[in-house]
């Protein structure tokens, strides 16, 4: 049983890309003893043009309205467990406004920030991995890394997811990162988010959770919050590897994880 622990990243059918029924991504999750819930299905292509929006990456904006209500319904439907209502929200620099302007029209209990692309390319889709090719595996870590701190910075988000994506495949720049992570950690400190210490990173290329494990000390040391995620795309996925990442957390320094309301916090004690 998972100590009533909390998993706040869970996506459903309606992205393009994930398996399973709400009800069964409820259901696993009353089955292995977490705490709370809540999905976090990605948001619509807000930033590109209705006919460029790729239906195996994101719900449309019709569905998105279907996805409030049914959050909303399935709530009735299992009082034995809080489900919260979430969003995975692209951050893309230049479009900060419109995402603004489609928070405000959902009542969210938290809203949940991702770097996925870099310009146009969504660099952490299986079927684009060519194209880590054309970089300098350092230089493009640069990259991702700033815009990871200008997300943070826009004080759209109450959670960071994956905060280090950019290494899902296994590149690995050639030089040490700690000045990097130093400088995210201080700036999500600054920014009030809290971090998510993600167990999707073990189920692919790189086997590692994100993030790695000096650039969660680094967030640790500066009194950054914590939440524990799966980023579950299948119900089988739903709390998937959390032991680990609790023992983990307690190792690095945590003592909470963070619960959301309405977009406000408490902290739960992680033991
Ligand atoms: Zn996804
Ligand atoms: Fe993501
Ligand atoms: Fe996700
Ligand atoms: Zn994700």
């Amino acid at each position: 049983m998972l100590n009533r622990l909390a998993d706040y990243h869970m996506h459903t059918v309606r992205c393009g890309h994930a398996a399973g029924t709400m009800e069964e991504y409820v259901e696993a999750a009353i089955a292995r003893g977490l705490g709370e819930i809540g999905f976090s299905e990605h948001v619509p292509m807000y930033w590109l043009p209705e006919e460029q929006r790729d239906p195996t990456a994101a719900m449309s904006m019709a569905e998105l309205e279907e996805y409030v209500s049914d959050v909303v319904r399935i709530r009735e439907r299992y009082p034995e467990i809080p489900i919260r209502l979430g969003l995975e929200a692209d951050f893309i620099p230049g479009h900060e406004e419109a995402l603004a302007r489609l928070l405000e029209r959902y009542p969210w209990d938290y809203v949940i920030g991702s770097v996925h692309f870099l310009g146009d390319w969504n660099f952490d889709h299986p079927g684009l991995v060519h194209r880590y090719a054309e970089w300098d595996i350092g230089e493009l870590y640069d990259r991702f890394f700033a815009l990871e701190r200008m997300a943070a910075e826009s004080g759209l988000f109450d959670i960071l997811a994956h905060i280090d994506l950019i290494k899902k495949f296994g590149h690995r720049p050639g030089k040490d990162l700690s000045e990097a992570y130093a400088a995210l950690a201080e700036t999500i400190a600054r920014s009030g988010a809290a971090v998510e210490l993600s167990t999707a990173g073990l189920r692919k290329p790189v086997g590692e959770p994100y993030p790695a494990p000096a650039l969660l000390q680094a967030c640790c040391d500066r009194g950054v919050p914590l939440v524990i995620s799966s980023d579950a795309h299948a119900p089988g996925e739903v709390g998937w590897g959390f032991e680990q990442a609790r023992e983990l957390a307690l190792r690095t320094g945590f003592t909470h994880t963070l619960r959301f309301e309405g977009r406000r916090r408490r902290a739960e004690p992680l033991e």
